[in-house]
């Protein structure tokens, strides 16, 4: 099932359910959302189809799109594609033929992909060298809350200033306590050193590289999520 007319159909009747987590849901516009979590991440309407990942480039928003639409959604070194174009959110394919809201050239996703990366990894070291703090009030706001609702735009704005400045904002990693990037004594090695227990030398981290490489895992995936790129 994958075209406006089948999804109308199918909304006449009261099966909503499509796939884990998936459902078919009518707007008040005239669309229909295929909503995965909180995010209609298909839009059918009758001239057009709409793509949005609400930021949220994961295995499972690729698969859906693949699956209830006629599109290809590829992955290739971090960047999304659609059909072989690159993947915007927002992006709209007119049934005349029109495409709108294409994603920028993959050079300049891959440049900044890299900056993030070198980024990562100096935050780790600057970490090593007792240069980030504890989280505290006056870390940057976008990092020390949690961005949902606000606009992609304003997400991107403070992570690319971050970059740009080499501010390593000890929020940043907080925030990646639960992400799953980080082993219990990594998370041990950091709590003890902000509250000043430990410092980052041979007698307190035994594994100071696992350490710095599992840090740098986490800004990075933090940046890439905030940046709207694949992980
Ligand atoms: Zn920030």
């Amino acid at each position: 099932m994958n075209t406006f007319k089948e999804f109308l159909k199918l909304s006449k009747t009261r099966k909503r359910k499509l796939a884990n987590n998936t459902y078919l849901v009518v707007r008040d516009d005239g669309g229909l959302g295929i909503k995965l979590h909180a995010t209609e991440i298909v839009i059918f309407y009758n001239d057009r189809i709409e793509l949005n990942s609400g930021g949220y480039q994961t295995v499972t928003t690729k698969e859906r799109m693949n699956r209830f639409t006629p599109f290809a959604v590829t992955q290739k070194n971090f960047i999304w594609y659609v059909d072989g174009l690159p993947f915007k959110d927002g992006i709209t394919f007119y049934n005349d033929g029109r495409i709108e809201g294409v994603g920028v050239d993959p050079k300049e996703t891959l440049k900044l992909i890299k900056k993030v990366k070198q980024y990562a990894i100096n935050y780790a070291n600057a970490f090593a060298n007792g240069e980030v703090l504890k989280p505290n009030n006056g870390d940057c706001w976008g990092c020390l809350f949690h961005s949902e609702g606000k606009t992609v735009i304003a997400k991107e704005e403070h992570v690319l200033n971050h970059i740009e400045d080499q501010y390593y904002v000890p929020s940043m990693l907080a925030r990646m306590f639960n992400a799953g990037t980080m082993c219990l004594y990594v998370k041990d090695v950091i709590c003890l050193i902000w509250n000043k227990k430990a410092i980052f030398n041979n007698d307190c981290v035994i594994y100071p590289d696992m350490v710095k490489n599992q840090i740098a895992k986490s800004i990075e995936k933090f940046c890439m999520k905030e940046l709207g790129l694949a992980s």
